[in-house]
């Protein structure tokens, strides 16, 4: 209970010494230090990103600073020159809430950039247009105050009706950004609510001058005394949000070297792995070559008849040897997609010719397949022709794959695009695996036990394509019910 008493009795010490001219030099010395070091910050923060927001922020602090400056100054030559008020007083009422409400406007606008963020022209009028009022304001206040002056040189700005204009904007300026801020709070960016508060304290000061300037004609101390600490509390909390707003940015620039310098180092891997993949298959192709010309010229016969059993080898020798090839071209063609070494051939051409000239098959012939081809007669797409057919060759041959009894075909030619269906009543495919289907080497079966061949390249190249041409590929699939490829190109 002393305790608590003595800290009432000292706080109140502190206000009152507060509200003295030495109390208010001190005060104003003080906040000098702090905008002086915010103005560093936010300008040499600005020299680096020259964001428009933090433009505005500099230019009030700036603003801030050159009052406390002059207020400074003017305060020294009172407390120790023994100089009285008044002599400076024709300028410096309306200099020092002038020079405080133009801060004001632009520390306000600096926070509230994040909300008008799109609509920029806009703000920068309304900040242009807020100067100007305030400008023009002060001048018209100046000339009466000078009008007074010379009726009565003794007069005292405190209650004229000027200086209950600038209280009247100030609360006015001050709530704006509340208001902006409120609205619009999902917008207004990390330290919001903070933003708020400080503005809400230092509107506390203007509202009791004005309960002073109408109730006791701005004579009542105790008042002056309890409103004085306001903005000073107010401008703390402002520099402690400049503070951590630099901070995060300074920690968000320092973690994007770190991704960028991690991202040069993938790149250059991705590279390396590139190259490494083209240079083996391109080798692994001539043995091949080689290989496959001899199981030709052994199967001619040409070293000597083959008996049935050798020829049955041979035979699966061939086979393998064509999957190898089959594989080979796929890593080449996917690795040239991923490095982006391919250009696109784009023409027109019929659609339905394609498929027609790609539908025959072996294994659909083989499986009994029904083929229902629904692609209408003449339609023309536009796209690289080569690139088109791998991709419809390589969703068929999935689906003849896994279809059960029947593949249907359509195309319809929409609006915007072009769009494309492969649709099987196979087994279809779980939810889970759907959009991993497209990555490299994914297989769903394992390829040890499975009696299905593949490399789990085939689609990882068909969606390259696709979005080469700034197509989509989708797929839709329920279990035990069939599967459907969904290709579109743009027009
Ligand atoms: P693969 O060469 O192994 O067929 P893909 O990339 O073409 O490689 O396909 C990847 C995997 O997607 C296949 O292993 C298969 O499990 C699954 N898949 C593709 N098409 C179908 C389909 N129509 N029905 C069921 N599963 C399919």
């Amino acid at each position: 209970m002393v305790i608590a008493q003595l800290l009432i009795n000292v706080f109140h010490l502190i206000n009152r010494f507060l509200a003295t001219e030495g109390g208010e030099l001190l005060k104003i010395f003080l906040e000098l230090i702090l905008f002086t070091i915010v103005t560093y910050m936010i300008i040499s923060e600005y020299g680096r990103s020259k964001k428009e927001n933090l433009k505005y922020l500099m230019l009030g602090f700036s603003a801030l600073m050159i009052d406390k400056l002059i207020m400074t100054g003017v305060l020294c030559i009172i407390v120790f020159g023994q100089v009285k008020l008044y002599l400076l007083s024709p300028y410096l009422p309306i200099l020092d809430n002038t020079l405080e409400l133009f801060a004001l406007i632009l520390l306000a606008n600096g926070f509230i950039y994040p909300v008008f963020a799109d609509k920029f022209e806009k703000f920068k009028k309304k900040v242009s247009l807020e100067l100007g009022v305030l400008v023009f304001i002060a001048i018209i206040i100046e000339v009466f105050w000078l009008l007074k002056l010379a009726a009565n040189p003794t007069a005292f700005f405190r209650v004229e009706v000027g200086y209950l204009f600038f209280l009247l904007l100030k609360i006015l300026v001050l709530f704006s950004p509340v208001f902006y801020i409120l609205k619009d709070f999902n917008k207004a960016g990390k330290y919001a609510t903070e933003v708020v508060i400080a503005f809400l304290i230092y509107m506390v000061a203007p509202i009791m001058n004005v309960i002073n300037f109408v109730f006791f004609n701005s004579v009542d101390g105790d008042l002056r005394i309890i409103a004085h600490p306001f903005p000073f509390l107010s401008i703390l909390l402002f520099t402690s949000i400049i503070f951590l707003k630099l901070v995060d940015k300074a920690t968000l620039r320092v973690r994007l070297g770190q991704a960028k310098q991690q991202y040069i180092h993938e790149k250059e891997l991705g590279e390396m792995k590139d190259d490494f993949v083209s240079t083996v298959s391109h080798e692994l192709r001539t043995p091949l070559t080689s290989i496959k010309l001899y199981l030709a010229l052994l199967k001619q016969g040409k070293a000597g008849k083959l008996s049935r059993k050798q020829s049955g080898m041979i035979k699966i020798v061939e086979d393998e040897s064509t999957r190898l090839k089959g594989l080979i071209e796929d890593i080449l063609g996917l690795s040239k997609l991923e490095a982006k070494k391919v250009r696109l051939k784009i023409e027109e051409f019929d659609l339905s010719k394609l498929i027609k000239d790609n539908l025959y098959s072996t294994v659909a012939e083989e499986k009994g397949l029904k083929v229902i081809n629904n692609i209408p007669k003449k339609f023309f797409v536009r796209a690289d022709i080569n690139k088109f057919k791998q991709v419809f060759i390589n969703i068929f041959h999935n689906a003849e794959k896994y279809a059960t009894s029947k593949i249907t075909l359509t195309a319809k030619n929409l609006k915007k695009e072009w769009l494309f269906c492969i649709e099987d009543d196979g087994p279809g495919i779980e939810k889970d695996h759907l959009e991993k289907l497209f990555d490299k080497f994914y297989r769903i079966e394992d390829y040890r036990t499975s009696s299905k061949s593949g490399t789990g390249l085939g689609l990882a190249i068909v969606k390259h394509i696709v979005e080469l041409h700034k197509g989509t590929i989708t797929v839709e699939s329920l279990p035990k019910k069939g599967t459907r490829f969904i290709v579109t190109l743009p027009k």
